[in-house]
């Protein structure tokens, strides 16, 4: 097992704009680290070079204390793992593990030790006569996996191996990956374009807009201090809330109503005049049922729309942004992918909220919980 160290990485299709644009991300030794954005953002871009199918433009790319950037796939000891699994069909599930290691010419003696070894790690020992065809999706994967294993590669690479299963498999084998990795302990760089997949399975997190790297860090933080408005929008379903927001020493004025923040959010935001307010869904509640909520954080609005899931109600309540933050939302929209963030606000609340359609309702907004961006960089000032 390795460390994967990029540096400055920068990738460049003909003279056009950076693929990948000097992104810098260290995978510690065991560590699993996942690459995730919008289409186009450059994440496959960047694990085709770690792997080495992709030539890197400047930059350096270190594999264990190694620059590899000059040297072939096959002499940097790493395995991907395809979506499709790339497995033999006419092959038993022994001979497709055992595939590398006869191709580098082992005896059948060291094939067998590994390719048992490697199938009872991987729960696979009961079916080695099996072909491919016969095996579960989750099975597959875990042959593929083998073969990386009985390689002994220095680290598991995958572009999107979930993206051709349905949601249900797609979560089990969210599962089986992430149990398989921990029990492996093998360095994992996973590149995925779904935010459930990257908030599941990483150690950390590293996303991508337009080939530049937003922000690495474990998921928690992501969520709870997203460094600027595209991951904050990014990360978490449904996404963040953003509203004009005038603040005035502790007060902060949204289009529903004005909210008190916390003196120490205030300070950091003192003269900025309009600034962009994130605040998640679960960040409100209904105010007729709970109660003790300050008055002062309360607001006044009509519902629109209201559905209800069982454990919990979506509350969609309409506004419009104002010309100044505008622009930048509708430019946030468009890097999401067209998530609608301008002209509504969703509230998510227990599923014994009594709200409803076409009427007005009291809100609380938990006001601790809100971030203000500045509206001109996007960052995240508190
Ligand atoms: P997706 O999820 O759609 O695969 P991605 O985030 O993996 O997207 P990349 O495939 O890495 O994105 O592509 C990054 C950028 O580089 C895109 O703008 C893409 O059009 C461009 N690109 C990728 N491969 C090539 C190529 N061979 N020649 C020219 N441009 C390319």
């Amino acid at each position: 097992m390795a460390a994967i160290t990029m540096k400055n990485i920068v990738k460049k299709y003909g003279d056009g704009f950076p693929a990948v644009n000097d992104v810098s991300i260290d995978v510690a030794d065991g560590e699993f680290v996942i690459l995730v954005g919008p289409s186009g953002c450059g994440k496959s871009t960047l694990l085709r070079m770690i792997v080495g199918l992709e030539d890197i433009t400047s930059g350096d790319m270190v594999i264990g204390d190694k620059r590899v950037n000059d040297l072939a796939p096959r002499e940097r000891n790493l395995a991907m793992v395809f979506q499709n699994y790339a497995l033999y069909p006419h092959l038993s599930v022994y001979e497709n593990i055992a595939f590398p290691l006869r191709l580098a010419g082992a005896s059948n003696d060291e094939v067998d030790k590994k390719v048992r070894e490697a199938s009872k790690t991987l729960e696979l020992d009961e079916h080695l006569e099996r072909k491919p065809a016969n095996l579960s999706g989750g099975q597959r994967q875990r042959v593929a996996m083998g073969r990386a294993i009985v390689r002994e590669a220095d680290a598991f690479l995958f572009d999107e191996p979930l993206s051709n299963l349905d949601a249900k498999l797609r979560g089990q084998m969210r599962t089986e990956i992430s149990r398989l990795q921990k029990k492996l302990g093998i360095t994992t760089v996973y590149v995925t374009h779904d935010q459930t997949e990257a908030m599941t399975l990483g150690d950390r997190v590293a996303v991508l807009k337009r080939g530049v790297l937003q922000q690495l860090a474990s998921p928690r933080e992501l969520y709870d201090n997203p460094g600027n408005l595209f991951v904050a929008g990014f990360i978490g379903s449904p996404p963040m809330n953003f509203l004009p927001a005038e603040v005035d020493g502790t007060t902060v004025k949204l289009p529903f109503g004005s909210v008190q923040i916390p003196a120490d959010k205030a300070e950091k935001v003192a003269g900025k005049g309009l600034l962009i307010a994130g605040i998640r869904p679960e960040n409100f509640e209904d105010a007729s049922v709970i109660e003790a909520k300050d008055e002062a954080s309360t607001f006044t609005a009509k519902v629109e729309v209201v559905e209800w899931l069982g454990n919990e109600t979506y509350a969609y309540i309409p506004f419009e942004a104002p010309p100044e933050v505008e622009e930048q939302l509708r430019q946030l929209e468009r890097d999401l992918d067209g998530e609608s963030l301008r002209t509504q606000l969703v509230v998510a609340l227990d599923g014994t909220s009594r709200i409803k359609e076409g009427e007005e309702a009291q809100i609380w907004i938990d006001s601790r919980k809100m971030h203000l961006f500045d509206p001109a960089t996007g960052e995240n000032l508190t």
